[in-house]
């Protein structure tokens, strides 16, 4: 039997270590904000990207040069709001409107996780901000599917991945080519129509594609400016999401309260929320509303702090969910954009909330409670994580089902074909 963990008598480099051995899932992790900072310069600089970015109506800065870029693409603190935080995007959806940049995009990112223990991922974006006349929806969920696909396969199936697909809340034209075209098209329709409208679109579109093949699509989302948007505007396409048996996550009480977590979950049927920073003015009824349900609150400590979702890390709820049981597995949200890997994030928590062994153990295996992932994958992933956990030393009881299907993970047995 080792010796309890005790991480306060570990170096920083040494728990360090061990938050980056951990076994873990990123449930909340936007393709177009994680990107590699060299890959965005890059495909920025190359006149192609340009010329298309170009056509389609997207300013890509004349200044490419890492330097200049990352004052424009990380806002960091600085932010003002999470309208500011959402500016990087523009940029980023300009370079990614073909093929081969959405799958190298989408591979790198897979790596990047894989280089950092992430065993199950999963990725979200908007489509919309990527169809234009040259490219499709599908395509474009094609795309980003082929490049989880390589990752998985050269991995080794020690990534895993699944694809989230995004909604808008707000519509306006600067969203990208799609948005224009259909403002072009209803030039006496209320911004609203439009967004509900897109929204729809995008659930038929992600149904459409599934149908099609693309298995990794396992659940639907709804992101953009909260204030002003509710989540009921989108119901229909919500509905048409359920109907087809799509899983459900909503971005949520980050830039409004409570309200929005409570319509997410009773009007959308979330079965995670994206956030939830302000759910504690809607009182603990309302967290233990998700706890008994065993909605799941997607935690994303520093971009939440640089949109001024909260004031400081004192007023994130991270703590309530813990001793509150809600299941609250710690994600990235924008790798690039935040500046942040699941490491950093496990190791603020822990700055910050001191974090028991057992409540990092309960923090990883929420995550893969959580994950979309289809029943027997989920399973397997889970049983393989507590063995892991339990070679770190912070193990629950042994168990032989665990073993087996941690040596099936680092096999590749549950690679699909
Ligand atoms: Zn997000």
């Amino acid at each position: 039997m080792p010796a309890p963990l005790e991480l306060e008598r570990l170096s920083a480099a040494e728990r360090r270590q061990l938050f980056h051995a951990l076994p873990k899932t990123d449930l909340h992790c936007h393709l177009d904000g994680s990107l590699r900072m060299e890959t965005v310069c890059e495909l920025a600089a190359d006149p192609e990207v340009r010329r298309l970015a170009d056509r389609l109506g997207y300013a890509l800065p004349e200044d490419t040069s890492p330097e200049a870029m990352k004052g424009v693409l990380t806002p960091g603190v600085d932010c003002a709001s999470l309208e500011d935080y959402l500016r990087p995007f523009d940029i980023i959806c300009g370079v990614l409107q073909s093929r081969s940049t959405l799958a190298r995009a989408a591979y790198e990112l897979a790596m990047d996780c894989a280089a950092e223990n992430v065993m199950y991922l999963e990725v979200r974006f908007a489509p919309q901000r990527h169809i234009h006349d040259g490219l499709s929806g599908i395509e474009v969920l094609q795309a980003v599917d082929d490049g989880l696909a390589r990752a998985e396969r050269e991995t080794g199936g020690r990534i895993l991945s699944g694809i989230l697909v995004c909604a808008l809340r707000n519509y306006a034209p600067e969203i990208g080519f799609l948005h224009r075209k259909v403002r072009e098209a209803f030039p006496y329709a209320e911004p609203r129509e439009l967004g509900a409208y897109c929204s729809l679109d995008a659930s038929r579109l992600a149904v459409e594609a599934k149908r099609q093949g693309i298995e990794r699509i396992v659940g639907f989302d709804l992101a953009g400016a909260e204030s002003g948007f509710p989540p009921h505007h989108h119901r229909q396409a919500f509905h048409h999401c359920i109907d087809n048996f799509l899983n459900i996550t909503v971005h949520a009480g980050e830039g409004y309260g409570p309200e929005s977590i409570q319509e997410a979950v009773t009007y959308l049927n979330a079965q995670r929320i994206g956030h939830g920073t302000r759910i504690l003015e809607g009182g603990l009824g309302l967290v233990r509303y998700l706890r008994d349900r065993r909605v799941t609150v997607e935690v994303c400590l520093t971009s939440n702090l640089q949109t001024r979702a909260i004031s400081s890390l004192d007023a994130h709820p991270l703590r309530t969910f813990l001793s509150e049981e809600v299941r609250a597995p710690l994600c990235t949200d924008n790798r690039l954009v935040s500046g942040v890997s699941l490491t950093d994030e496990y190791a603020l928590a822990w700055e910050r909330f001191r974090l028991t062994p057992r409540e990092i153990r309960k923090t990883v295996l929420y995550g893969f409670k959580a994950a979309f992932a289809p029943y027997a994958r989920r399973r397997q992933l889970l049983l393989a994580a507590k063995s892991r956990l339990r070679a770190l030393g912070l193990g629950g009881e042994r168990s032989r089902a665990e073993e087996a299907a941690y040596e099936a993970w680092s096999n590749g047995d549950l690679v699909s074909a």
